[in-house]
């Protein structure tokens, strides 16, 4: 309705056509006059008539472009003012109130779900009928869909009916390949869960770290999930907080699912992970044996490794984790760790691979190491008689490793050790604290590895051509 077109041709011709009978009476009245003053000239008529003609079509022709560039003109400005209202807050409102009239009674709704909200908690804020609300909810109920996700969308169509609003249609992802549909039919819902159609693909992806591991495989376009999946893989192997040098290298083989327009919904499991830190390769093999899945190096020895809850042979829990009355300070205190009563000499030994951080007297702790042995997990040693050789600051230790002696030194009433476990800065009770176990392979399990690492370590080869 705002479109004003200019019909050219027809006015062109009407113009044309009024022209014509302009110029035939123009034509006959220069021709009686050109026959009285150019009479003496005594021209022949037809060189009359071509000046005629000469300046007719002059006239014409000027008359023609000024007409012309004056539609243009007035053309354009109409169009200016039609974009700039299209362009108008006005035309916006319009355009709305246009668009809700065609589609009312029906209205859609799209509302990001918070923390502890429920699907009868949301519609409520939309005014649905209870008699809905208690259908729906029984409905999601009795199929067991009713759990929502905070941050993610949902999607509410309702049609209002005689001041009542109906739902028509809701959806809500609940992973990123399921979405719920949930339909009106008459009275009641239908219920169903739409399956993203994923494509599954393997990839080979690798860079050298510049700054950190994380940044590192952002840039190499490995989704931060599978980044934290290959931190914990190798949580037992490296600390990437001390061990990671500027130079050092990773690859890693994984699978991830592609919708239909390849972008990535989700991502499966890390197949295969190198690492080449400390001035040594780690290679890292998935493998799965009587449904059991883990990570094994090239030996086929479990990445996972447990700490010692008792680093000391031969000895008796003396004092556990928990509030005590302190047997020198005489008030009753959190005792942070465990104590081992035992002889003084008794070895000590490092209860996970680690670098010491501490090997020194400390306060009441009296002759104190700390090992650090990863970024989550550190252990404590305390009242020890004397450290083991090479056992200082700076030093890697091995599972196992005797690092020290028992002893009384510091506050300490008679010969034992105090051992503390302190994960994430905060000391646990290491006779409680639940690490994930992994399994030594038998001679069964171990052929089958040698076979998969093999499989794995050609399908990696081919990969990397690609
Ligand atoms: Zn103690």
């Amino acid at each position: 309705m705002f479109k004003t077109k200019f019909n050219y041709p027809a006015i062109l011709q009407a113009l044309k056509s009024k022209f014509k009978q302009l110029l035939n009476s123009l034509a006959n009245l220069q021709t009686s006059r050109f026959k009285i003053k150019y009479a003496s000239f005594n021209f022949p008529s037809f060189q009359r008539k071509y000046i005629i003609y000469l300046i007719s079509l002059t006239v014409f022709f000027g008359f023609y472009i000024f007409i012309v560039s004056q539609f243009k003109y007035y053309n354009k400005i109409k169009e200016n003012n039609f974009r700039s209202f299209l362009n108008s807050t006005e035309f916006d409102h319009l355009k709305k109130d246009f668009i809700n009239s065609l589609i009312t009674p029906y209205k859609e709704y799209k509302y990001t779900i918070k923390d502890n909200d429920t699907i009868e908690k949301i519609l409520k804020n939309y005014d649905v009928s209870d008699k809905d609300l208690k259908n729906l909810s029984s409905k999601l109920k009795e199929k067991k869909l009713s759990g929502i996700f905070a941050g993610t969308e949902i999607s509410i169509i309702i049609k209002k009916v005689e001041g009542k609003n109906k739902i028509v249609r809701l959806f809500y992802p609940v992973s990123e390949v399921k979405t719920i549909v949930i339909k009106r039919e008459e009275e009641n819902f239908n219920v169903t869960e739409k399956i993203l159609k994923l494509d599954k693909v393997e990839v080979v992806e690798s860079n050298i770290i510049k700054n950190n591991l994380y940044s590192a495989a952002i840039e190499a376009g490995i989704e931060p999930n599978v980044i934290i999946d290959f931190a914990s893989i190798y949580g037992f192997e490296v600390d990437f907080q001390r061990d990671i040098r500027t130079g050092d290298k990773f690859e890693v083989y994984y699978e991830k699912y592609l919708d239909e327009n390849k972008i990535t919904r989700k991502t499966g499991k890390i197949i295969y992970a190198s690492m080449f830190v400390n001035g040594k390769e780690l290679v890292l093999y998935n493998f799965k044996y009587k449904n059991k899945s883990g990570y094994y190096d090239i030996d086929g020895k479990s990445v996972i490794k447990t700490l010692m809850k008792t680093p000391i042979n031969g000895a008796r829990l003396s004092s556990g984790f928990g509030m005590r009355k302190h047997p020198i300070l005489g008030f009753n205190k959190m005792h942070k760790g465990t104590d081992f009563a035992a002889p003084t000499g008794t070895p000590i030994m490092a209860s996970g691979s680690g670098v010491v951080e501490m090997a020194q007297r400390y306060k009441g702790y009296g002759n104190f190491i700390r090992i650090r042995h990863n970024s989550t997990y550190k252990t404590a040693y305390a009242h020890m008689s004397k450290f083991a050789k090479g056992v200082r600051r700076g030093a890697r230790v091995n599972q196992g490793q005797i690092i020290g002696y028992v002893g009384s030194t510091g506050l300490s009433t008679g010969p034992h050790l105090h051992y503390e476990v302190i994960k994430n800065g905060k000391k646990i009770n290491s006779q409680r604290m639940k690490l994930p176990k992994g399994k030594a392979l038998n001679k069964e399990a171990r052929n089958k590895f040698e076979l998969e690492r093999i499989n794995i370590d050609v399908r990696v080869a081919r990969l990397r051509a690609k």
